[in-house]
């Protein structure tokens, strides 16, 4: 066969050459040890927490090299394209944090390595499909649905290995005059990889997570350009990740399984393969199952879910940390205030297996960090979002700053800060009491007290508090109305005979707390007194008394 008659028959349009492309594409000049990643999704609409997952760690591996982190838009299944899907990618990853140095913008491109849509490079793909047609590497196959569907239940009904192999792959050899005469037709063709792998042999790969693993070669002849001349995933990543530099290629596993196709095609483009590096999945434990995380059940695997809950970047990062590199937590009890990026990130410590993502810890780490926060920033983060959700909160806040600075003030800044808040949308809850148009009554006292003993310990407490008092003198307030109704002033001594007492001071504190702040649990009531201020702390009080 002549192949190069064959692959001017195939793709006449296509002038260039492989070379051509090399010129275009210049290898990048970056120091040594720099690596270039690449952030490659369709652009479906949907994001998913193993896209966080991969993008971080294509991030953390370009930036803690002086290398390079991309965006490539793997947009050649036109099925999976949705309106805005580039937009919605982009501006969810940057809310996360997640920004890139170059490849796909929202109404372009940026960068020397473009475009960076795979649908406008069918030019690139095609030059490198016609070589290996050019070298008996790859045919056309005019076989049709009809006929690849009895090729499946064929093999089906005989229990054998489904796709187009062997005896199956009928157009692998077919004359010129056959492939000819259907061209004549106008029948419609895809691009077929000749697959020279015997699946009786085994090679080792080394994959920079899983380490060495055995793959089995491959024996189909894979589609590498669809009908329309559109490439697939496989033959499109090799070509892109050639072309744009990409020197660690970090992926999902499930890829694991068309690993031995893609050695393959790097082999027969003559390219050098990047380093792969697998990612486990990500897992969470359902009544005490490890399960994939589901778009379908689980609301966390959408990544617009982190934003729109409200929780703070820093927590996202800092938790998606601590399941993607198992040291990490150790290095953060040594060096709790150092920037994240001075951990050294490495592929060496990422998980195999399965990275367990519990939403209960990414609470945990949420408070922790919000927690070290200055209630300036508090306050900024929780205006922010807001202003995004709820507009009415958002101008309460505004109305005051310096109130509600003064409010999440309470607690911050010693030793062991506060914890209250773990989202953004909680702050609203944690400070409505603050607030006249917000408070409500959230707990009632329990009932095992007396009307009328809570009553008149109210009233009592009413005529002593005296807004000018400190800390000291405001407790002793308390002590007294406690002891003058029967309620016991020292706790250990109530302890030793409760039932010689109607109660203890702590009782007392308690009835107070729910009459100024209609809850039981407060941050520290003497500061809450302060900020609410004389008027606010007699009107509740009087309001329970009526
Ligand atoms: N477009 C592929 C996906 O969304 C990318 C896989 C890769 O990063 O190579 O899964």
């Amino acid at each position: 066969m002549d192949y190069n008659y064959l692959a001017e028959l195939l793709y006449p349009n296509i002038k260039t050459l492989p070379a051509d492309m090399e010129a275009r594409y210049p290898k990048r000049v970056l120091p040594e040890g720099a690596k270039v990643t690449r952030f490659a999704p369709s652009p479906t609409g949907f994001l998913h927490i193993g896209n966080l997952y991969g993008a971080f760690t294509d991030e953390r591996l370009a930036h803690t090299s002086g290398g390079v982190f991309y965006l490539r838009i793997e947009d050649t299944d036109a099925k999976r394209t949705v309106p805005n899907g580039i937009a919605i990618i982009i501006e969810t990853l940057a809310k996360l944090g997640v920004t890139f140095d170059e490849g796909a913008v929202i109404d372009g491109d940026k960068g020397d390595y473009g475009p960076y849509r795979q649908s406008q490079r069918a030019e690139i793909y095609q030059t490198y499909a016609k070589q290996l047609i050019r070298e008996g590497k790859a045919y056309p196959c005019f076989c049709t649905e009809e006929e690849l569907t009895a090729i499946r239940e064929r093999q089906e009904a005989e229990k054998l290995t489904p796709g187009y192999y062997g005896e199956f792959a009928i157009w692998r050899d077919a004359p010129i005059e056959k492939i000819q005469e259907q061209l004549e037709k106008g029948m419609p063709f895809v691009l077929r990889f000749r697959s020279e792998g015997n699946i009786n042999n085994k090679l080792k790969f080394k994959d920079e997570i899983k380490g060495d693993i055995d793959v089995t070669e491959n024996d189909i002849d894979h589609v590498v350009l669809k009908s329309d001349g559109i490439p697939t995933y496989h033959f499109a990543h090799a070509v892109d990740d050639h072309l744009m530099g990409t020197t660690h290629v970090i992926r999902d596993e499930s890829w694991l399984s068309t690993l031995p196709f893609h050695i393959q095609l790097f082999k027969a483009l003559g390219f050098k393969m990047p380093k792969y590096c697998h990612t486990a999945q990500v897992l969470k434990l359902d009544n005490g199952n490890k399960r994939k995380i589901s778009k379908r059940k689980d609301p966390e695997a959408a990544l617009t879910y982190y934003h729109s809950q409200g929780y703070p970047v820093a927590a996202v990062r800092e938790y998606l940390m601590t399941i993607l590199n198992s040291n990490f937590e150790e290095w953060r009890l040594a060096n709790p205030d150092a920037p994240i990026e001075n951990f050294k990130f490495t592929t060496k410590k990422m998980s195999v297996s399965g990275s367990l993502f519990d939403l209960d810890k990414l609470n945990d780490v949420s408070k922790n960090v919000i927690s070290r926060m200055s209630a300036e920033e508090v306050y900024g983060f929780a205006l922010a979002w807001a202003k995004e959700n709820d507009s009415d909160f958002a101008s309460v806040l505004e109305a005051d700053k310096d109130y509600a600075v003064r409010i999440l003030s309470i607690g911050r800044g010693g030793k062991k800060p506060r914890k209250d808040i773990a989202l953004w949308s909680e702050v609203k809850n944690y400070m409505s009491f603050f607030y006249d148009g917000l408070f409500q009554k959230q707990d009632e006292i329990p009932e095992s007290f007396s009307k009328d003993d809570i009553k008149a310990v109210l009233a009592d407490y009413k005529e002593i508090y005296n807004k000018n008092d400190d800390q000291n003198q405001w407790f002793g307030n308390i002590k007294a109305v406690a002891e003058k109704n029967g309620f016991c002033p020292d706790m250990k001594q109530y302890k030793a005979s409760p039932e010689s007492f109607k109660g203890s001071v702590a009782d007392v504190s308690m009835f107070i707390r729910v009459a100024v702040t209609g809850r039981m649990n407060s941050p520290d009531l003497y500061e809450v007194m302060q900020i609410l201020g004389e008027d606010r702390v007699i009107d509740r009080i009087s309001a329970l008394l009526a």
